[in-house]
């Protein structure tokens, strides 16, 4: 949770973060900061500017004044700095790991360390592409000599979320700089302080105003980078909500925009596959172990009937095993929902599962209302059964360790069910027989599709949405050609 206050700048025994403008640490306009907590203890840990359109303003000048070198300098030199960050990043995981354990609440053994590495290796790929961003020649003929140039788009806006905040802000930052843009960022108000650490590392290589990273509310500042004059590509992710609210401010100004959203993703288990590596697999495609706070957690669990109670017992005895507790602890392999609003929601949800007479409760409930788990926003992993894929649980993006079990006989069947969401973000198929597993996995309506396996997505691979999931693709070469960069085409007549 996210306090505000009207704080001087040394008025408080809290740590201090400041954002990232035009190459300094900077406070906000107004002087107005937010109180960041820890969600584990709900604490406040720190504090941040408040930041609006005012300190937006200022981020847009300082991107714009430092776009013209930038995009000028060759794209090979642009990938040997980001291929510095990347080492500075590596060397400073654990610091990055135990600041995104502390604001977000993720266990820094099963999450918030992974998420420190992945960062690194985001920098590290994207540093290797700067001599990818080819164009084409066209064949018009031996007097013609006609070709395209992939130009970067100017200051691109992006704005975050806090589940995987650092992972996020450097799957936008890379390419986009790599492409020869400049950024203006706002991090996300519950999970600022690791994103803001990442922005100083890359400062200690980056020309002032190629970076700024803003802090600030959704709708003061986010909303003021969405709709100012002076952006010229906005790259969001988050709700589908909020997404839309950006792509209308896009459609406002006619700006190219990205558009990274929310998922209610299916799991099909097929007969074979009721043995314990498929278990952990849903486990882990869960993301129990991130409290379920994930876009592409498959949080439909679409079980053959003959394998729906001895799959759910098992899954029961490997999931209630997982130690939940503090996020700093190395023990711990569960940690924390982000903030009061999200605990409360996944509450709610858990509340009218509970409720209803037509719904069994296979494992979990509502948070102990005692005990060292209650003095934070801990939850426990929570699985439902025997109601159908209509129902809210199965069809609303939780963001929450609640999981819907829905009995199948017919393949077809359980392929319209996992298609009958207005999300499409990601999917896992579970069999040996591969045939079985390919044919779902091209009928499934999702951008991302894993067989037999649920892990996270890694640098490369073009992840991204179909339907209300989302627009575009960012997390690979293409993705960085596709969203951050325009294409120009120059036909010269060689007969002068
Ligand atoms: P959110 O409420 O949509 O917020 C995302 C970001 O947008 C935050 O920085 C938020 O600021 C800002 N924001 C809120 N209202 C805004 C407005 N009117 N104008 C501009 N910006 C605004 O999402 P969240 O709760 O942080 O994150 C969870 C959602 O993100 C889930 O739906 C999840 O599926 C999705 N997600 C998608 C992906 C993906 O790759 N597809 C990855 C991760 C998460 P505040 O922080 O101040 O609220």
């Amino acid at each position: 949770m996210s306090t505000t206050t009207q704080a001087k700048p040394q008025a408080t025994s809290l740590g201090y973060k400041g954002m990232l403008i035009d190459g300094q640490s900077v406070d906000s306009a107004s002087g107005a900061r937010i109180t960041v907590e820890n969600p584990a203890k709900l604490q406040p840990i720190a504090e941040v500017p408040r930041g609006n359109a005012a300190d937006v303003d200022r981020a847009v000048a300082a991107a714009t004044k430092a776009y013209g070198e930038w995009r000028r300098m060759p794209p090979r030199e642009r990938g040997k700095l980001l291929l510095k960050i990347a080492e500075a990043l590596q060397a400073r995981t654990e610091e990055l790991a135990r600041t995104i354990a502390l604001e977000t609440g993720n266990a820094l053994r099963t999450q918030a360390r992974g998420e420190a590495n992945i960062t690194a290796d985001i920098y590290r790929y994207f540093g290797g592409l700067g001599s990818e961003l080819k164009g084409e020649t066209i064949p018009l003929g031996e007097n013609v000599l006609s070709y395209t140039r992939r130009e970067p788009l100017g200051v691109v806006g992006a704005v975050i979320p806090w589940n995987a905040p650092v992972m996020l802000a450097a799957l936008k930052i890379a390419p986009a700089l790599c492409a020869g843009n400049t950024m203006v960022m706002k991090a996300a108000e519950d999970a600022p302080l690791g994103v803001l650490l990442m922005a100083e590392i890359c400062q200690q290589f980056l020309p002032p105003g190629v970076l700024n990273v803003l802090t600030g509310f959704g709708e003061e500042c986010g909303g003021a980078i969405a709709s100012h004059p002076g952006i010229r590509k906005l790259s969001f992710t988050g709700s589908t909500e909020v997404g839309k609210i950006i792509m209308r401010a896009a459609a406002e100004r006619i700006v190219p925009v990205s558009l990274e959203l929310g998922g209610k993703s299916p799991s099909i288990v097929y007969p074979d596959a009721d043995e314990d590596w498929a278990v952990d697999g849903i486990i882990a495609a869960m993301r129990f172990t991130r409290q379920s706070q994930s876009c592409t957690a498959g949080s439909r669990l679409f079980l053959h009937e003959d394998i729906f109670d001895s799959f759910l017992a098992k899954l029961e005895k490997k999931a209630t095993a997982l130690k939940i507790g503090d996020p700093l602890d190395e023990a711990t392999d569960i940690g924390t929902i982000i903030n009061n609003k999200q605990f409360t929601k996944v509450c709610r949800y858990i509340d009218e599962g509970l409720k209803r007479p037509d719904a069994k409760l296979v494992f979990g409930g509502l948070p102990p209302k005692t005990g060292p788990l209650s003095e934070g926003y801990f939850t426990i992993p929570t699985v439902f059964a025997d109601r159908s894929n209509d129902w809210r649980l199965a069809r609303e993006e939780i963001f929450g360790p609640v999981l819907v079990a829905i009995r199948w006989s017919d393949e077809a069947e359980a392929i319209r069910m996992a298609n009958d969401s207005h999300y499409g973000l990601a999917a896992y198929v579970w069999t040996h027989d591969i045939g079985r597993g390919l044919r779902a996995a091209h009928a499934i309506e999702s951008g991302w599709v894993q067989v037999n396996q649920g892990l996270g997505q890694v640098p490369g691979m073009s992840y991204g949405g179909f339907k209300q999931s989302g627009i575009g693709r960012e997390f690979s070469l293409e993705g960085m050609l596709d969203s951050f960069t325009q294409r120009k085409n120059v036909t010269v007549n060689l007969m002068v």
